[in-house]
């Protein structure tokens, strides 16, 4: 949920996939930033993550216990990964060099990630080259049932020729 405190600052809301961490967080973000780095990749199970960055935020709170795993950057800097312990959500990375300064949230763990529009793109140097590229697919609204029946098709009648 994204809603305005009494000094108007937005207030943005979420958590993991399976609600045992919450967070709140007040403050207008100074950037979001696609990040390409091979740690962020590993560490979504994607091609990329997408990083709304706040600069001292007016308010941070979390609620229930995340795991933590500090994992050090190219530059040599831990960054702490915040992620749910039980479903593994990653909340959060964290520059320990920067901690105080800088508070840095997947974007897709916001209740509301619609409203953080990247504005910049970083590690290029790792993101996938098909991304670079440009992407001209298909696009559905929901599944690909059409190919999933060929699939299953092309299963069923293998099975069968058996
Ligand atoms: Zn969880």
């Amino acid at each position: 949920m994204s809603v305005s405190n009494e000094n108007s600052t937005p207030v943005h809301e979420g958590g993991c996939l399976c609600g045992e961490v919450r967070f709140r967080i007040a403050g207008t973000p100074v950037s979001t930033t696609i990040c390409h780095c091979t740690n962020c990749q590993r560490n979504t199970g994607s091609a990329f993550s997408v990083n709304v960055i706040f600069h001292k935020p007016e308010e941070y709170t979390i609620q229930g216990t995340p795991a933590i795993y500090d994992d050090a950057g190219d530059t040599g800097n831990i960054v702490r990964r915040v992620f749910c312990g039980k479903c593994g959500t990653p909340i959060e990375s964290r520059s320990v060099f920067s901690a105080s300064e800088y508070t840095v949230i997947k974007s897709g763990s916001f209740d509301d990630p619609t409203v953080f529009a990247p504005d910049s793109e970083v590690y290029c140097v790792t993101a996938m080259p098909w991304w670079l590229k440009g992407i001209d697919v298909p696009r559905y609204e929901r599944f690909n049932t059409a190919s999933i029946s060929a699939e299953e098709d092309a299963a069923a009648k293998a099975a069968a020729a058996k």
